[in-house]
């Protein structure tokens, strides 16, 4: 029988609880939904998170459905989803809570004496290394962007290979066509900000197979990156072995090993020109910057590019990202 968070679920049972993780200052607890489906055969468990940033929300919108429609006979092991793990950055609709300030996603493993997010964090991720053999950490692109899936696999120093071998054949089969590898070792600090602490790299560093699936543009409810999400959860199931079934391959699967967030230099409202999945020659005119009629610039590729996600909101200062690309990529067959 399975034990989390203290509740118990029988084989071939499902579970949906929440779990109390703190108060606020007005006395209001603060809970975490739980979401469990227990094979009646044992086998692996797979744990799936999302919404670790508070707005992100296809991937864990597409879990929680897919758990509901499981059938549990011919399910081996067990799927639990956390699928709110960070409730007050939920709550704000903001990628970080307002409550502390701090970013989810560079708390874990998480403190049971810091503050209100790290130790969430603590709670959570005692039970995903109690029980987790592989894990899905759910994102989205931030609100501005829109994006295709794609998924991020990244290279920890001192992981064992065999982890690392199980993490890379789950984000191939996850399905979706643009994957990137991130090389920790030799870090180009690409993404502003700190990435230890993030539940994929620690569960890597701690042996549980992980990798991150990104599903669409965050503050949204979007059902084609939602089913993506489905259909990658059921895929990395049957590479699991917990369920029967071919794994389902997009015709085309590339594999990003460099990337760049492109950032504008001066403000005003731009135009997006090309599209996420858009692969483009140095010197394509990407966006036009413009002011109320009046054109200031037309930004060109600087290089040739695979486009993972472009800004979608308009108004840009100095120093918004406006495009995440790919610098070097490969065919993934
Ligand atoms: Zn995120």
């Amino acid at each position: 029988m399975l034990e989390v968070f203290g509740h118990k679920v029988n084989p071939g049972g499902k579970a949906y609880f929440t779990v109390p993780v703190g108060e606020l200052a007005h006395k209001a607890m603060v809970m975490i939904p739980v979401i469990v489906a227990a094979g009646e055969t044992e086998g692996p468990v797979l744990w799936i998170n999302g919404t670790v940033h508070g707005d992100e929300l296809n991937g864990s919108y597409g879990a929680w459905e897919l758990t509901r429609e499981l059938d549990t006979k011919s399910l081996k092991g067990a799927i639990i989803v956390t699928p709110i793990a960070n409730p007050l950055a939920f709550e704000c609709r903001n990628k970080i809570s307002a409550v502390d300030s701090m970013d989810m996603d560079t708390a874990f493993p998480g403190d049971p004496e810091g503050m209100f997010t790290q130790r969430i964090a603590y709670i959570i991720y005692n039970e995903i290394k109690a029980h987790a053999n592989a894990l899905i950490s759910f994102h989205t692109m931030a609100t501005p962007y829109k994006a295709n899936p794609y998924s991020v696999r990244k290279l920890v120093p001192g992981v064992d290979p065999e982890v690392n071998k199980t993490a890379e054949g789950m984000q191939k089969a996850f399905g979706v066509t643009a994957n990137c590898l991130v090389d920790l070792s030799g870090s180009t600090n690409e993404l502003p900000g700190v990435t230890s602490g993030a539940l994929d790299i620690t569960c890597l560093k701690d042996g549980i197979p992980a990798f991150m699936g990104e599903m669409g543009q965050g503050g949204k409810i979007e059902r084609p990156y939602i089913d993506a999400a489905k259909r990658g959860i059921t895929n990395v199931m049957r590479y699991l072995g917990m369920v029967e079934g071919e794994i389902v391959r997009p015709e085309r699967q590339v594999l990003i090993t460099k990337r760049k967030f492109l950032r504008i230099g001066k403000g005003g409202f731009m135009t997006m020109r090309v599209a996420s999945g858009d692969e483009i020659p140095a010197g394509t005119a990407m966006l036009d910057l413009h002011y109320y009629g009046d054109q200031i610039e037309e930004v060109k590729a600087a290089a040739d590019y695979f486009m993972i996600g472009t800004r979608e909101n308009p108004v840009v200062s100095t120093g918004d990202r406006i495009a995440f690309v790919g610098m070097e990529w490969q065919e993934w067959t």
